[in-house]
């Protein structure tokens, strides 16, 4: 098997569960040497044939597979040889903290610049400009809204930010 080392990672192993889901999963988890056939891979692992499909298309939409069309000679089928290139994975991973932390920061960013009020009983929370057309009085139920303190949401997601920049190596100073 390939990419060993790799494979060893949790956090690799949880990002290739997510992309194939558990159906995909033996297929993506060892990936072979050199170039393999769906065939071939339905054979060795059990698994149903759509299946194995399944999870390669997922890895080549995703640059973690590639494959090439060999046709034959005398009956005219098409073979398709995969290969598997984990080698993006690492890539990937961190293009995909990028976009979380992109969404967190933008999240910090609404929550910190933003004034709450909570109905306690159905546990929705308005913005003030949309408490204040209530006349602060819940829509579903007519409690009265409660201002709402946020500032604990924003430390921890200031927190995780600073996590993922320190993971991502980003600069603070940046
Ligand atoms: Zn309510």
């Amino acid at each position: 098997m390939a990419f060993e080392d790799l494979l060893e990672d949790p956090v690799i192993q949880k990002y290739l569960h997510e992309l194939v889901g558990p159906k995909g999963m033996p297929v993506a988890a060892a990936p072979p040497d050199g170039e393999v056939t769906d065939e071939e891979l339905a054979e060795t692992l059990d698994l149903e044939l759509n299946d194995v499909r399944r999870a390669l298309f997922i890895l080549y939409e995703n640059d973690l597979a590639s494959y090439r069309r060999l046709r034959d000679e005398d009956s005219g089928w098409l073979t398709y040889l995969w290969t598997f290139e984990y080698e993006n994975i690492p890539e990937n991973l961190a293009e995909e903290m990028e976009r979380l932390l992109d969404a967190l920061e933008n999240r910090e960013e609404y929550e910190r610049n933003h004034e709450f009020y909570l109905c306690e009983v159905c546990s929705i929370r308005f913005e003030f400009g949309e408490a204040m057309d209530f006349g602060f009085e819940c829509p579903e139920c007519g409690s009265p809204l409660e201002s709402m303190d946020n500032d604990r949401l924003v430390v921890a997601m200031e927190r995780r930010i600073d996590e993922l920049r320190t993971e991502l190596n980003i600069d603070i100073e940046a």
